[in-house]
């Protein structure tokens, strides 16, 4: 089971090692499960949590750059 990778809530960056990865919150959704918020490890004591409205939009900007091909 292949899971897409996280993205740092600090740094914005894409977390590649598992071990990496800290959940530092879930956030209910309105119309589905919610989310996990995700940090490298190094930065989820600097993670500051923002209302879910702006989340979303970055959710939506984060998505929009998950699926621009590699330059
Ligand atoms: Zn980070």
């Amino acid at each position: 089971m292949t899971e897409p990778p996280h993205v740092c809530r600090h740094c914005d960056e894409r977390i590649t090692d598992p071990d990496d990865a800290v959940a530092v919150a879930h956030e209910a959704g309105n119309s589905g499960p919610g989310w996990t918020v995700w940090a490298h490890r190094e930065h989820a004591d600097l993670v500051e949590l923002i209302d879910p409205d702006l989340l979303r939009i970055m959710l939506r900007i984060w998505s929009a750059k998950v699926q621009q091909p590699e330059t």
